[in-house]
């Protein structure tokens, strides 16, 4: 069964139509991570989308032509292994999504999940769904628990984040990091990157939510969920006629509180 968690109003004049997959909502959705979906529903109102969420859970097939982009949040080591074994039903339809270019945002666990296996902090290797080459190693007795702050070179853009993780993700040969960690931990101790860009898919370890702390990110990722759609000539509001902020002032002023940390 897949249950619709959010729907933009009926009411409203909608000029297009968006379909969010929070895949495995009510088992992987920590620190906020659904906070993301609400700031693409924000967004995608703006640019004149009526937006859809459903939680596609435990049992359920993934539809990948429904679906413009696919959310998998962060998650606990134990619901992380009930998902695990759920994933095999999905692997077929997700790994066609993301060849397709459809934009999904994976955090912490889920983006661990996409990946080869993750081995949990007691020292069991879980399955990953295998659609994505990086895979994730454990410690002992520690976890990467703080705010970070990453650069990425392709959109030349800060991205601000909490990170909470034990998992050590490694990338593969063809993925490269969301971005190089300015300060904080990131993926692994042993490089300077943090999550994955591959594709339209945008893994992180950053809660907070990232989409909230991060709208340039966000409105990318909408936008670019509408042309894949839509066409990529169709005409879309800006990210500064729909996203600037009343206050800047007090945004920089928050920047620098967290950079002085
Ligand atoms: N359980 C995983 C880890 O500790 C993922 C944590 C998370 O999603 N916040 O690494």
């Amino acid at each position: 069964m897949v249950y619709t968690s959010t729907s933009s109003p009926d009411t409203r004049d909608y000029t297009y139509e968006l379909n969010i997959a929070h895949l495995y909502g009510d088992l992987m959705n920590t620190y906020g991570d659904y906070g993301n979906i609400l700031m693409l529903k924000y967004i995608g109102e703006k640019l004149g989308a009526k937006v859809t969420a459903d939680i596609v859970s435990l049992g359920d097939s993934f539809d990948k032509d429904h679906y413009d982009i696919a959310l998998f949040g962060g998650g606990q080591d134990y619901e992380q292994s009930i998902v695990s074994k759920d994933l095999p039903l999905k692997k077929e339809a997700l790994d066609a999504f993301i060849q397709e270019n459809k934009v999904v945002v994976a955090i912490c666990g889920g983006f661990q999940l996409l990946g080869q296996y993750y081995i949990q902090a007691n020292g069991v290797k879980i399955d990953g769904v295998g659609v994505m080459g990086h895979y994730t190693l454990n410690q002992t007795d520690n976890r990467y628990i703080g705010d970070i702050k990453i650069y990425n070179e392709d959109f030349d853009e800060i991205y601000y984040g909490f990170e909470n993780h034990q998992g050590r993700t490694f990338l593969a040969d063809d993925q490269k990091p969301l971005g190089k960690v300015l300060y904080g931990i990131g993926n692994n101790d042993e490089h300077d990157g943090e999550g994955v860009q591959y594709k339209n898919v945008y893994g992180s370890y950053f809660h907070g939510p990232i989409l909230s702390r991060n709208t340039n990110l966000a409105y990318r990722l909408v936008v670019t969920a509408l042309k894949n759609r839509y066409g990529q000539d169709i005409q879309l509001a800006s990210y500064e006629d729909i996203l600037s902020l009343e206050r800047p002032e007090e945004y920089e002023d928050m920047k620098r509180k967290v950079d002085k940390n």
